[in-house]
């Protein structure tokens, strides 16, 4: 039930942004918009690549990149794009984006999602009467603990060695 109010919520936004650039439904973005509940979190363009060469529908890369890009375009998804990693996409179910901040590997790349109440009451308390904040976004960028972990093992094989 959820996930087809969800479908229909992508579904729709994706409508309104054709209708505005006077473009028309393909089976590919239908297909695309079916493919994206297959992935819990974020995901990146080699996932989807594979998700379709393991389904019938036949895709090709380049009618996916464009797709992808028309997708962001109609705020369905979200691109994240860290240093030397590949692209992650993340599908933007909600209107309102939620408030809070990011983890960011610079290493493997991986993101992780926080609320901060305190942080969302300071960035609130900084409205003036020219702008009324409604939602923020932080990226913290650093070293997870799994590659810290990971460089302490090497450098002590290297020290052995
Ligand atoms: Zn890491």
């Amino acid at each position: 039930m959820a996930k087809n109010n969800n479908r229909s919520i992508l579904s729709e936004r994706l409508q309104k942004y054709m209708q505005s650039k006077s473009m028309r439904n393909t089976p590919e973005r239908e297909a695309l918009l079916d493919a994206l509940h297959k992935f819990k979190r974020r995901f990146t363009i080699d996932d989807l690549e594979k998700h379709f060469a393991e389904s019938n529908f036949k895709l090709s890369r380049a009618t996916l990149y464009n797709n992808i890009h028309l997708f962001e375009s109609a705020g369905i998804l979200k691109c994240h794009k860290i240093s030397s990693h590949k692209a992650s996409y993340e599908v933007v179910y909600s209107d309102t984006p939620l408030s809070g901040y990011q983890e960011i590997c610079t290493i493997c790349g991986k993101i992780r999602d926080f609320t901060d109440p305190e942080l969302a009451k300071q960035v609130q308390a900084r409205k003036s009467r020219f702008f009324r904040p409604e939602y923020f976004a932080v990226q913290i960028y650093g070293i997870c603990y799994a590659c810290l972990r990971k460089r302490k093992k090497e450098k002590l094989n290297n020290i052995n060695q």
